[in-house]
């Protein structure tokens, strides 16, 4: 069973969450500040959490700081933020600091069970290989063999275009940010270019977006970073 564990501060939707979670069946653990999951966290075995859902605004601190001692103590659950922060510097630390999504409140319970669903097949509890293809609508990607198609005709894309593309599959429905795609398809000397990935995600978009204006797989976080789509319901991942 997937074990959560919840920090939330607000009772009323902590409730909430807490049913939700249930009724996607989730196994479930709340704590309401802080120090109470710090010290859950303290007494529970290595691999007692799968997910760890953070609300940052806690009445005894942040919980950023619930993150960096997950993060410390090499727990490889996934971490999801909830916050009411909006500031893009603010989400940009988090996922450097290793959370793997974050949501802004208010948000709809089936984007949260979604988001989760992509954080947790992605930091996966046991070793699973990596995702090599993905599919949404017309288009399709294949790792393994390097090959594009969308609507069922091949799509030729640069070794960049390619790398880059490939980043966002292997992450397909989270966010990746701007400093995580530049040291993964530059370098990590190339952290500060930017104008690289605008000029890259618009030839990615070009070839496979049908408007590449109002993209719909190839989204953009302002300010943070990137997002592959990842729609459960209209997504096909597999594993090779
Ligand atoms: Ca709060």
């Amino acid at each position: 069973m997937t074990t959560v564990l919840l920090v939330e501060d607000d009772r009323e939707l902590r409730a909430t969450l807490r049913d939700a979670l249930e009724a996607a069946g989730y196994l479930v653990r709340t704590a309401a500040s802080q120090a109470d999951a710090l010290a859950q966290l303290a007494h529970a075995a290595p691999d007692a959490f799968d997910l760890v859902l953070l609300d940052l605004g806690l009445p005894d601190g942040d919980g950023a700081a619930v993150l960096a001692a997950l993060r410390r103590q090499g727990r490889r659950a996934a971490v999801v933020v909830i916050s009411a922060r909006h500031a893009e510097a603010d989400k940009v630390a988090l996922l450097d600091a290793g959370a793997d999504d974050y949501l802004v409140k208010p948000f709809a319970i089936g984007e949260l069970l979604a988001r989760l669903r992509v954080a947790l097949r992605h930091r996966g509890t046991t070793a699973q290989p990596a995702v090599t293809r993905y599919e949404d609508g017309p288009l399709a990607v294949d790792l393994a063999t390097r090959s594009v198609q969308r609507d069922g005709a091949p799509v030729h894309l640069t070794p960049t275009e390619f790398a880059l593309l490939a980043r966002l599959v292997r992450s397909a429905g989270q966010v990746v940010t701007h400093r995580q795609l530049l040291a993964d398809v530059w370098g990590a000397e190339f952290i500060g270019h930017t104008h690289y990935l605008r000029l890259y995600m618009g030839q990615l978009r070009a070839k496979l977006e049908a408007d590449p204006a109002q993209p719909e797989r190839l989204l953009t976080e302002p300010g943070v970073g990137y997002r592959l789509r990842a729609d459960p319901d209209a997504t096909v991942l597999m594993r090779s």
